[in-house]
């Protein structure tokens, strides 16, 4: 009777534990813990086959070689959940060469007790018959105690890492106490049966056949809890440093990122929670989006910060959470750039100035006088145009040297500029040539402000090279009224200058359309 309950008890473990088997095993994929279960689904078949001989064998030594192939199925079941309890507290985890080189240590070393038993005894004592029927079952030597202690410091330590993760998660998930459990009964089936000593038929791999289909349950239904888990991950391997503090500035927490950071700006590691309160008081009270903190702690390191205000469920504030990213690099070719741009555009502006000057005597070219007046035809009513030819500029040439002639019309043209008005334009024409464009001035205005000029230079000469040179001008005015082109207006301005010379120099005359020189100048 006793043997058909136990059949059929194993017979229901067998098939479960088998089913499990393929169930995880197809999943092994989606995380090591169903592998990992895989693993403990596969032991608990293997252990509850080799102990299935016993209930109908009455051979001694066929009942002795079932229980020594027995423990390959321990080793399964034991290894199995210290590996599921790896993979249910960290996703990320593989079993690596070197765990399973740690974990096959003993193993090996129990295979070799339990293959050279025969010898010493040391392992499986004798095999007896039990009260069931009279069915086989073993007593046990020192060295099976020393491998039972060792899966069970293994078991314990493997609840302890799932019981831990239960307790620091934040919502915690039952189910890891379920898996915790679910060990209860084949643990207690375990202990009852080998103190039992060789009384009764060991049953411990129905209760672990019986527990895997709730392991793998619970790795099923872990993923969403283990999202908390994620996210300490992501926030300690973050490159970027992240700081979380409370509503007063006080910090909760940072990461490693931030540490490194910290010591980078001089901060003891020890005294982060002080310092981060220095440095929030860089950013304004209830700070919210991106700052950029310049020169942190005055040691060159540019911070491009992040708020972010935290929300508690109830709705009030818990804080904030910063994110800080160096950007000191980023900063520093910025300012390069904009260096650049600054001197590329002070280039452009002096190769303009350049362009629009005269390079002897630095007044306004030819070309840049073209432009300014057109643009006063074009917007002005009145404005007066002179022309202003230096007399009998050939012999100042001649007389001192050509060097002594540049620097006259270096003087004259100095002169003309210390003169104007602001707004006002003084050009060299060509040669020793120059133009005057007088806003808003009628012609007898510009004639009268002309020869105030010419008076004054004709009275003074030039101190030039050490030598006084006398210098007079003769010039030409017209007023720009009506002129459509700047060609026609320069075209009486010429032929009053033309007059001037013509009537004897050193003097100035006005434009009128139908002005006839009375004889050729001598030019
Ligand atoms: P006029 O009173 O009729 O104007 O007599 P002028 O000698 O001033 O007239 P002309 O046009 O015959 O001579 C101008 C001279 O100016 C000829 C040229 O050698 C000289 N000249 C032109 N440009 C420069 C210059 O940049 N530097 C120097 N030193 N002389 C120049
Ligand atoms: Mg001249
Ligand atoms: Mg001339």
């Amino acid at each position: 009777m006793a043997t058909v309950a136990l059949s059929v008890l194993f017979a229901v473990a067998i098939l479960i534990a088998t089913f499990l088997t393929g169930l995880a095993w197809r999943r092994r994929h989606e995380g090591a813990g169903f592998a990992a279960i895989a693993a403990i689904a596969a032991g608990a078949t293997w252990w509850s086959l080799a102990t299935v001989v016993p209930l109908y064998s009455r051979d001694p030594t066929t009942v002795m070689i079932a229980i020594s192939l027995l423990y390959p199925g321990v080793y399964l079941v034991v290894g199995g959940w210290w590996a599921t309890s790896r993979a249910l507290t960290n996703r990320f985890w593989r079993l690596d060469r070197r765990s399973l080189l740690l974990l096959s240590i003993e193993p090996v070393l129990a295979t070799i007790a339990i293959a050279t038993n025969p010898w010493h005894h040391l392992f499986i004592e004798q095999i007896q018959p039990t009260a069931i029927n009279g069915a086989y079952a073993a007593t046990f030597g020192p060295l099976f105690w020393a491998h039972t202690v060792y899966c069970y410091i293994l078991v314990v330590v493997s609840a302890v890492t799932v019981f831990r993760m239960y307790i620091r998660q934040t919502g915690r998930y039952r189910g890891y106490l379920l898996a915790i459990i679910a060990l209860f009964p084949a643990s207690v089936i375990n202990l009852t049966g080998i103190l039992a000593g060789g009384r009764l038929i060991d049953l411990t791999a129905c209760g672990f056949a019986l527990s895997a289909p709730t392991m793998y349950w619970v790795a099923r239904h872990s993923t969403p809890a283990l999202a908390p888990v994620v996210h300490r991950e992501v926030f300690q391997n973050m490159t970027d440093p992240v700081v979380v503090v409370d509503p007063a500035h006080r910090l909760v927490e940072a990461n490693p990122a931030a540490a490194g950071l910290l010591a980078r700006v001089g901060i003891e590691t020890d005294d982060v929670a002080r310092n981060i309160e220095l440095l929030l008081a860089q950013l304004p009270e209830n700070a919210e989006g991106d700052y950029v903190l310049r020169n942190v702690r005055g040691i060159g390191i540019d911070l491009s910060v992040r708020v972010s205000p935290l929300i508690s469920r109830n709705g009030e504030p818990a804080g904030s959470i910063l994110v800080a990213h160096d950007i000191t690099e980023q900063i520093r070719q910025t300012e390069q750039l904009r260096n650049q741009l600054a001197t590329i555009e002070a280039l452009r502006a002096s190769l303009a100035e350049q362009a629009a000057s005269d390079y002897l005597t630095g007044l306004y070219n030819r070309r840049h006088l073209m432009t300014e007046l057109s643009a006063a035809l074009e917007r002005e009513a009145e404005f007066a145009f002179v022309l202003l030819d230096i007399d009998f500029f050939k012999k100042i040439n001649d007389g001192y040297g050509h060097n002594t002639g540049d620097d006259v019309l270096v003087h004259i043209a100095s002169r003309l500029s210390s003169s104007l008005r602001p707004g006002d334009v003084a050009a060299r024409y060509g040669g020793e040539e120059f133009a005057l464009l007088l806003h808003g001035m009628s012609a007898a205005e510009a004639v009268a402000w002309v020869d105030r000029l010419r008076q004054t230079v004709a009275a003074q000469p030039l101190p030039v090279n050490g030598v006084e040179v006398a210098v007079t001008f003769s010039a030409g005015v017209a007023v720009g009224n009506g002129y459509r082109c700047p060609v026609s207006l320069i075209d009486d301005a010429d032929q009053a200058l033309y007059a001037a010379k013509a009537n004897g120099r050193n003097r100035v005359e006005q434009a009128t359309r139908h002005l006839t020189p009375t004889a050729p100048p001598s030019r």
